[in-house]
């Protein structure tokens, strides 16, 4: 078979990254969440659909519907229930099911306004982001009144909808007081209120209490449901908590190239998961990882961890210089939020690798020079 670029292809038995020398002499990386493999459940609920045969395309199959169900059944209530590829589809085309020329409120570090490409403007055909800064990452009652009143000409892209991200790109939780103050404003102004919960799971376990009483209760009304950080393969869900929202929504997913034909691939894991309560003992153990190297490093002299551990994120001061030298000795990571060094922890964080950063992070800044007098 001859590639269409015309370079040769020579079979590699090698692990690939180990020619890029991506992974290097590491034994995890912790830049981010979705490095992680495929969970055991998830992974096994995929040889399992597989082994069955042949099945409906689409998502009209048995998985799929059970998958709807057991989201329904998590939720105490009966949603609409949509499952797509990724969470930046998930975002924008939640949003996109709004009027196109109102506009979202969300924070300035909200993913949705920095890290998706603008889809949820270009799903949306128009809508606009309006993102007042929010120092902590949380958006706040006030921050959405300010975007009321200077939407108020007949000119201006009239707010329809808020997204909160739970939990928030810096790591913290709102707690349910929170929500709840949020929800309350959204419904004096009839605003919808969205969340972003690509690490929902997290946030779940963070407060310990029903996945009910993060969302509808509090006055969510649709919910991007993340599934790959949470340690499956691909696949994040849409749950409208007010089911005349998901009008079109499937039409528009299908248009976007949302909708997969071999749909129990991604709903298998979602059944399995959530049956075998995996989801919530993956991010358990993803929490607690971040708890343990927040521990291992925050005594270490010139590191500052930026923002409270409140989920899998974990957010470090350090000097550029001793970034630097922590990218040389093969650990990857991203730098947010004013150069913060950010760790993200999955459902397969090691102890020992856990350690080893903490220690390379140590020796980093122990060979500093030190500050002149
Ligand atoms: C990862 C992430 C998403 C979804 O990202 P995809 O890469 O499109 O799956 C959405 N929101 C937040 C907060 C995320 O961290």
């Amino acid at each position: 078979m001859t590639p269409r670029a015309g370079r040769s292809i020579k079979p590699s038995h090698a692990h690939p990254c180990a020619r890029t020398r991506l992974m290097q002499d590491k034994p995890q990386h912790f830049a981010s969440d979705n490095y992680a493999g495929i969970c055991p459940e998830a992974l096994e609920a995929i040889t399992r659909a597989s082994a069955t045969g042949s099945a409906p395309a689409y998502g009209d199959d048995p998985w799929t519907r059970l998958a709807a169900d057991a989201i329904c059944t998590l939720f105490e209530t009966q949603a609409a229930v949509f499952f797509v590829l990724t969470g930046t589809a998930a975002n924008a085309l939640a949003l996109a099911t709004l009027p196109p020329y109102c506009s979202v409120i969300a924070s300035d570090i909200a993913h949705i306004e920095t890290s998706e490409r603008g889809a949820p403007e270009f799903f949306s055909g128009g809508s606009k982001l309006l993102t007042p800064p929010c120092p902590d990452g949380k958006l706040t009652p006030e921050a959405i009144r300010l975007c009321r009143r200077k939407a108020s000409s007949p000119h201006a892209s009239e707010p329809a909808v808020v997204s909160i991200t739970q939990p928030t790109e810096n790591g913290l939780v709102y707690t349910l007081d929170e929500i709840r103050a949020l929800a309350e404003v959204c419904k004096e102004y009839g605003l919808k209120l969205h969340m972003d919960g690509a690490r929902f799971a997290c946030a779940i376990a963070a407060l310990g209490c029903t996945p009910a009483a993060m969302t509808w209760e509090a006055g969510v009304e649709a919910l991007s449901f993340g599934g790959t950080k949470n340690g499956m393969a691909v696949g994040d869900a849409v749950v409208f908590f007010d089911r005349s929202l998901a009008r079109g929504f499937a039409e528009r997913a299908k248009q976007a190239g949302q909708l997969a034909s071999k749909m129990r691939f991604i709903t298998a894991p979602w059944l399995t998961m959530l049956k075998s309560g995996a989801w919530l003992r993956n991010a358990e153990h993803a929490n607690a990882s971040a708890r343990q190297f927040a521990q291992a490093v925050e005594a270490i002299p010139g590191v500052q961890i930026a923002w409270p551990v409140q989920s899998n994120a974990v957010f470090l001061l350090m000097p550029e210089q001793a970034m630097n030298s922590l990218r040389a000795r093969g650990w990857r990571f991203y730098t947010f939020f004013g150069a913060a060094a950010r760790f993200l922890f999955a459902w397969d964080a090691q102890s020992a690798a856990i350690e080893a950063l903490a220690a390379d992070i140590r020796a980093c800044m122990a060979q500093l020079p030190a500050p002149s007098p």
